[in-house]
């Protein structure tokens, strides 16, 4: 252990089991540890640096706005706030934007927002909210009572009441769950990626969507991990055909500082007036100054560029030695190993592939600029390693 790694283990919360790399320094899909070791980076900071590390587009826009004002609170307006606003909302077809600076806290806005409306449309006992078994949805004692997964829960109870869960791509559980509640606001990923990088089937998505829109219930797709291009579309939602009333996400938005937006559509979005909701730092001028120029940047084009690299990778791995299946969707890939993820990913971190877990799975999320001659690289080196007799 290196005096960097025993100062963390010392004095930093033992909240994370690390891995035995300390990075210095990158650039693009390329980082660098204190020896000098070159790693590809096919987690990009669990799908946060949408464009890699210190990519110079997005340094420029950070460093131009710090340089005019790095915070102002949210009692005046600012312009990335507001631009960002307006582009995501130009994007989307969405109306209204509440910024804040985690996915938990955009969870915890959309939950806000279908509970208000859900009361002054139904009555307040109408607060139930319904999300997925296997989900994953934040670490606040809110998010964590929506996630699905009880191993979360443990010994954190009591958790935020008003939480029940249904099988992912069971309709009929779906109804008979949701006919024995009141329920506010329906919550889910399109894709669960903490819960193994599953895609949920489209006929469930469109009949959980049916429902909702029928009972006038509000629904709320989670789009922390999947959105922002990760998935081939600018968000997953639009892959199913559905149009969802809140949308959630951060992760790549802000692309590596602190951004959570939760995307509010018509039925919602007068739902909030002054003092219902707030954030001290959300909306930050530096942090909507970089991902205004990340969204900008998510055209067609790139989002195209995702799509092939997700079929090479696909392609060169769904039948790769050593493999059982591959999963997910974009550049966000589970793959399920015949050996155990754990030392497929370390023997990965040896050779100099960053690679993540997702339960049993080997999870990549690499920057969705990744130059293709790096990604052929990795998945190479990934696919050796896979087939290794342990
Ligand atoms: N929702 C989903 C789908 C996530 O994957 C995550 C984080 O992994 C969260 C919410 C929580 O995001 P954060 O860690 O930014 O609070």
């Amino acid at each position: 252990m290196s005096n960097l790694q025993i100062t963390d283990k010392t004095y930093v919360a033992n909240t994370y089991a690390r891995f035995p790399v300390s990075i210095l320094s990158g650039k693009g899909s390329e980082v660098f540890d204190e020896n000098g070791k070159r790693y590809i980076d096919m987690g990009s900071g669990i799908g946060v640096t949408a464009f890699g590390v210190a990519d110079d587009a997005w340094v420029a826009a950070v460093t131009a706005q710090l340089n005019k004002v790095q915070h102002m609170s949210n009692l005046y307006y600012t312009e990335p706030c507001a631009r960002l606003a307006e582009l995501l909302c130009t994007r989307t077809g969405m109306k209204k934007v509440f910024f804040s600076n985690s996915g938990a806290e955009a969870n915890e806005c959309a939950i806000k927002a279908a509970r208000k409306y859900a009361a002054e449309k139904k009555g307040p006992e109408f607060s139930t909210i319904l999300t997925l078994q296997n989900s994953f949805h934040g670490r606040t004692l809110t998010t964590l009572a929506a996630t699905g997964q009880d191993k979360f829960h443990a010994l954190f109870t009591p958790l935020t009441p008003g939480f029940v869960h249904t099988p992912a791509n069971d309709l009929e559980a779906f109804y008979k769950t949701v006919g024995e509640h009141k329920v506010a606001g329906i919550l889910m990923e399109c894709v669960q990626g903490e819960g193994g990088v599953i895609a949920l089937q489209n006929d469930f998505v469109r009949g959980v969507a049916e429902y909702a829109k029928e009972n006038d219930i509000i629904l709320m797709i989670d789009e922390v991990q999947t959105g922002n291009g990760r998935t081939g579309s600018l968000y997953a939602y639009e892959q199913y055909g559905i149009t969802p009333d809140v949308v959630s996400t951060a992760k790549g938005l802000g692309g590596g500082l602190p951004l959570g937006a939760t995307l509010l559509g018509e039925k919602v979005e007068t739902v909030f007036a002054p003092g219902d909701h707030g954030s001290t730092f959300g909306g930050n001028p530096v942090s909507c100054a970089g991902a205004l120029n990340l969204i900008e940047r998510i055209d067609e084009e790139l989002l195209a560029q995702v799509k092939e690299k997700s079929a090479y990778v696909f392609e060169e791995l769904k039948n790769a030695k050593g493999v059982e299946s591959v999963s997910g969707l974009g550049l966000m890939i589970g793959i399920k190993t015949v050996r155990p993820a754990s030392d497929v990913i370390a023997d990965c971190m040896k050779e100099g592939v960053l690679c993540l877990s997702a339960k049993d799975k080997v999870r990549l999320l690499p920057a969705l600029n990744i130059p293709m001659n790096v990604l052929r690289e990795a998945v190479q080196i990934i696919k050796a390693t896979c087939a290794k007799e342990n």
